[in-house]
């Protein structure tokens, strides 16, 4: 009895874990985005498991109703779908394939397994469909991030260099030409500073859209980064040739693009082009030569387009030469100076020097500061080198004096960068105050550029400067804006009138008349002109006849070393 008991209760237990685990197999299955197919390969019954009509609103009752799956997926997957239905004759057992339902957004992964039994001879199969809808499209979003950029929808960098490549192989095989263009948006960073970076965006997002208009088999158009865009061009011939591309993008630009808040905006573009295989066949390469190119473009003023050629590539490799010796040399502090004696017109007489520094570089080449200064400027070491310049010239300055008592005045040239430091007035008063000399002996050059920036700021420095004493000389002056208007407001003291004034003043009339009127107003404002570059005696006599008051130039001398100024002063004791 004790045994019949014991047989009940252990049949008893077992069903009742079958009931369990028969409710947590229904729980998963109808809980989860899956359906599945059984199939007798024996007696061929078929049956559906778990959550069918989630997928298909048919039912499988017999093996024939497996082609009802057919009318329910796109057809393209038709092939696919029919391998996994037979699988059972290839003698696979798993296998796998991704299928679309007709309803147009649900994506199922299908996964079949064939049993066999001992003498290979297959007898269950079981068909598993799986909802991959959401992966699917967080993958298609992955693969939309991997190619396109989010904000213009062009092509991104990476995708627009694999096509490049696509096309360089394709133009080898071919000989044809590609051609590269780099368009960069001028002064990209004033249009984020004055209106923010949602108009900055929008900005880059309007242009990226205008020029996705020349998107097509042979063209391809990319949003590089920021502000710069690469466009290719298979075979640009006919209507896709950069002429006709570059003619549409400035006449596009001609006209404002209307921003969200209401704002117009007018922009101007930068282009750069090189061309395979003129410039360069690798991919990188090609995309390198067209992005210098634009940087020289863009240095000659906005809305400019120039083509690669081989002196461009020379200049950029010789700049980051200069820039990398110069950050050793500004290490080791490997300059000298010269200076080059100004005479005051009447009577020749020595009326101070302008400090020019001087490079030579550790392969003993000088570089000229015409070259080295504006990389200088870019790459921030013309502070170090500034402020060795103001150290260096007003020491020496102060020795001179000290030792013949001769007063002059030491011109030194002053760059944008120097001007815009914070502490810059607190720089130069504790240097003349170090080296003890008088104030209205230091005159510091400014060309109109530096003011063309941040009028405001810099005029407010100079004001300063002046209040201590210290002269303010406008270098370079014809070569720039050259308003004699705004003369008025600025707190200077000399003005130079630049050398390709003196250049043609004996033969060009245009020249004399204004270089005569220059002289005329700076004279009613009150302040002296120096001629600069003055080379023969004819342009001497001819200043000397308009008013001139004083002269610098080869004429009289050229820049020297201090040694060399201390004799002239000698002559002048
Ligand atoms: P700049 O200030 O206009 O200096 C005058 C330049 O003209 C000097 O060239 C000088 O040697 C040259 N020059 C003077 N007289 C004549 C002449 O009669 N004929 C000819 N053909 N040239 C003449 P340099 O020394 O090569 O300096 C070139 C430029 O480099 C300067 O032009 C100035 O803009 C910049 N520079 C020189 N030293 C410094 C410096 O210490 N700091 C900064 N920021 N710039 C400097
Ligand atoms: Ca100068
Ligand atoms: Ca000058």
């Amino acid at each position: 009895m004790d045994d019949l008991n014991y047989q009940i209760d252990f049949l008893t237990a077992k069903c009742a874990q079958l009931t369990n685990s028969e409710k947590m197999y229904r729980l998963i299955c109808d809980s989860s985005d899956r359906a599945y197919i059984y199939q007798n390969l024996l007696d061929n019954t078929i049956s559906t498991v778990s959550n069918w009509n989630y997928f298909f609103d048919f039912e499988i009752k017999e093996v024939k109703d497996l082609t009802e799956i057919f009318n329910a997926i796109e057809i393209e997957y038709a092939i696919p779908l029919r391998e996994m239905l037979n699988l059972e004759k290839t003698g696979i057992e798993n296998n796998s394939t991704i299928i679309k339902l007709r309803n147009g957004k649900t994506w199922v992964e299908l996964s079949v397994t064939v049993i066999y039994d001992e003498k290979r001879e297959p007898t269950d199969k079981i068909l598993r469909f799986n909802d991959i809808t959401k992966i699917k499209n967080a993958n298609d979003e992955l693969t939309y991030m991997a190619y396109y950029d989010i904000l213009t929808g062009l092509y991104n960098r990476n995708y627009f260099v694999r096509l490049l490549a696509d096309f360089i192989r394709d133009a080898e095989k071919k000989k044809d030409i590609i051609a590269v263009l780099f368009v960069n948006i001028d002064e990209f960073r004033k249009i984020n500073d004055a209106f923010g970076m949602v108009i900055g965006d929008e900005v880059v997002q309007q242009f990226g859209q205008f020029l996705a208009d020349f998107k097509s088999d042979n063209v391809v158009v990319s949003h590089f980064n920021a502000d710069s865009y690469c466009i290719a061009v298979y075979d640009p011939v006919g209507h896709r040739s950069v002429d006709i591309i570059t003619t549409a993008i400035y006449d596009r630009l001609k006209w404002p693009f209307y921003m969200s808040n209401q704002q117009e905006l007018i922009l101007s573009v930068s282009i750069g082009i090189a061309e395979y295989p003129e410039a360069a066949t690798s991919t990188l390469e090609l995309i390198n030569c067209a992005e210098i190119v634009m940087f020289k473009a863009k240095s000659l003023g906005t809305n400019s387009v120039k083509y690669f050629d081989a002196p461009i590539l020379q200049d950029y490799l010789q700049n980051i030469s200069i820039e990398n010796k110069l950050k050793e040399a500004v290490f080791s502090q490997n300059f000298s100076l010269n200076f080059q004696p100004q005479y005051s017109i009447k009577g020749k007489k020595l009326r101070g020097v302008e400090a020019l520094i001087r490079w030579r570089d550790q392969d003993g080449k000088m570089i000229s500061p015409m070259q080295f200064i504006p990389i200088a400027e870019k790459n921030g070491t013309i502070v170090p080198i500034g402020a060795w310049v103001m150290d260096e010239s007003i020491r020496t300055y102060a020795e001179w004096r000290k030792q013949y008592n001769y007063p002059m005045i030491l011109s030194l040239n002053i760059s944008a960068i120097q001007y815009a430091q914070e502490d810059f007035i607190d720089t130069v008063i504790d240097t003349i105050g170090r080296y003890g000399v008088n104030h209205d002996e230091i005159e510091l050059e400014i060309t109109e550029s530096v003011l063309i920036n941040d009028f405001k700021e810099i005029t407010d420095k100079l004001h300063v400067l002046r209040d201590y004493g210290i002269r303010i000389s406008l270098d370079d002056f014809g070569t720039g804006y050259s308003s004699l208007s705004y003369l008025k407001g600025l707190p200077i003291t000399t003005l130079k009138i630049d050398k390709s004034f003196v250049d043609t003043i004996l033969f060009d009339e245009n020249t004399k008349v204004i270089t005569e009127s220059i002289i005329y107003m700076v004279r009613k404002l009150g302040f002296e002109t120096i001629a600069e570059g003055v080379e023969t005696e004819e342009q001497y006599t001819y200043l000397e006849s308009i008013g001139c008051d004083g002269i610098q130039g080869y004429y009289l001398n050229r820049p020297m070393p201090a040694e060399d100024i201390e004799k002239k002063v000698l002559c002048h004791l």
